[in-house]
């Protein structure tokens, strides 16, 4: 018999917290969200939206689920080259969800951060086109750690975090995975943009 030890992030003994996409609600611009106009003095249902007051737009936003992430399902599975993925079947509230574990977090805060992030304005730009200030150009990043984060780009084809430019698209964080892609020699990358 063989044994195998995984890493696992997460128990079910654990508090966690994950996230999910939800379409963002617009108010009704005829009633202003109230879903009742005036008419001859007599309140009426707004025939813009029915009543609700609100439009469901398409636009989806990351938002933290209220309920924690209750774990039901641990499960494992080992590709051919040996990797292990580790995925979480579990509920927050009444809603199942399947979650990696880059998806759960043992705070609220942390998945707020998380929302944050992936709620930026995104944008595929050249790696040229990206400006270094003086403040990263000057600065030496660990050996440990460009090969954390090398690891995980080879592992998941992506990186654990978006590199971050402001409008000019000056670098504002995400300097070792900038360093990565020139050493990749990753022509595009998708990044997110402060404002
Ligand atoms: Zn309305």
């Amino acid at each position: 018999m063989i044994t195998l030890q995984i890493p696992v992030k997460f128990t079910n003994e654990d508090t966690i917290y994950t996230t999910k996409q939800t379409n963002i609600e617009l108010d009704c611009t005829i009633c202003e969200g109230k879903g009742t106009i005036v008419y001859n003095n007599k309140n009426m249902r707004c025939p813009e939206c029915h009543g609700k007051g609100k439009f469901t737009s398409n636009k989806k936003v990351h938002t933290v689920c209220e309920e924690p992430f209750v774990i039901s399902t641990t499960k494992i599975s080992i590709s051919s080259n040996g990797n292990p993925t580790v995925k979480y079947k579990g509920r927050c509230g009444f809603s199942n969800y399947n979650r990696s574990e880059d998806n759960l977090f043992l705070s609220k805060e942390d998945a707020q951060k998380r929302c944050d992030e992936l709620n930026k304005a995104k944008i595929s730009i050249r790696v040229e086109d990206i400006v270094i200030p003086d403040s990263f150009a000057q600065t030496q990043p660990s050996i440990d750690k460009i090969q954390a984060k090398l690891d995980y780009y080879k592992t998941n084809d992506k990186f654990e975090k978006y590199i971050v430019i402001n409008r000019n698209n000056e670098l504002q964080d995400g300097y070792i995975n900038y360093l990565l892609c020139k050493l990749l020699n990753i022509e595009y990358v998708t990044v997110a943009i402060e404002v």
